[in-house]
């Protein structure tokens, strides 16, 4: 009898302990990070689409389609970022809560194959990263109550070091003249960093990865890194390097690098958020700065 009290007062605590942790799913490398950040030991997560893998390319699997049934909170990132998530859940139509984590942001509107559609990429702007820590945030406190406090101090906490980071950003991006200002990356993943900071980003893949560019668009491409003088092209890490290697070569430019865009990276230290932010910074000053 005592063996077994013991056994049940080891068995319950813990049991109620982890029924008590919010199933959250997020749907991609840099919401997991932001939210592990707010939920800490608080909640059980799982994340879709890894570091380093390209969300827009993304099949979800059976797994994928079950973690999403159990979830308490499914967290993506909207603004059409997520076509394959939004296909999941039709056909399964899970109980838990759904946000949008950029719900808030100002979208920035592009022409896409004729049509005026959102940049989804929203988070490459620390303005943008805030709403996202902010509803996240919102989004525990409300289901989970009890630990609505914790999620709050963690928010705030988290947000000091992303005010620094924004604060760091400004003074750098403000030393650069006006004609140093334009790079060139894969796909258009930087709209939001290039409006914050008046960087021109340009690119021979559109808001998606699914469309290889045509040769007219590389040539093109080509003839306007030479014509302008653009001393910055970069390689992302979600991306196969050789066609802007390619560019780079026959336009006379190097590769600055790396930048991370739609996905963290699987180890070092743009495997954060405010990590890969600070790597893509420091990566972009290096090639611009006079
Ligand atoms: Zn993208």
């Amino acid at each position: 009898m005592r063996y077994l009290l013991f056994a049940l007062g080891l068995w319950l605590p813990l049991s109620l302990q982890a029924a008590e942790k919010l199933n959250v799913v997020t749907s991609f490398s840099i919401l997991a990070d932001l939210t592990r950040e707010v939920g800490g030991d608080h909640i059980d997560l799982i994340n879709l689409v890894d570091a380093d893998a390209d969300a827009h390319l993304y099949e979800p699997s059976p797994d994928d389609a079950k973690a999403l049934l159990r979830a308490d909170l499914i967290i993506a990132n909207g603004l059409g970022f997520e076509p394959w998530l939004e296909r999941v859940l039709a056909s399964s139509e899970p109980s838990g809560k759904r946000i949008n984590a950029s719900a808030g942001v100002v979208p920035l509107m592009l022409n896409e194959d004729g049509e005026r559609v959102p940049d989804p990429h929203a988070w490459q702007s620390l303005t943008n990263a805030e709403i996202y820590v902010r509803n996240i945030a919102k989004a525990l406190g409300e289901l989970d109550p009890a630990h609505r406090d914790v999620y709050d101090e963690r928010r705030d906490a988290y947000l000091t070091r992303l005010h620094a980071l924004l604060k760091k950003a400004d003074a750098q991006i403000a030393s650069l003249p006006p004609s140093q200002r334009k790079v060139v990356t894969s796909h258009d993943a930087f709209g939001y960093l290039g409006q914050a900071w008046q960087l021109e980003f340009i690119a021979p893949q559109g808001l998606s990865t699914h469309d290889e560019p045509s040769a007219a668009d590389v040539a093109s491409l080509i003839r306007q890194i030479r014509s302008e003088g653009v001393r910055a092209v970069f390689v992302e890490n979600i991306r196969d390097p050789r066609l802007i290697e390619q560019i780079a070569d026959e336009a006379g430019a190097t590769v600055g690098g790396t930048l991370y865009s739609d996905a963290l990276a699987s180890e070092g230290p743009a495997s954060t958020y405010l990590g890969m932010f600070e790597h893509n910074l420091d990566t972009l000053m290096a090639a611009l700065k006079p």
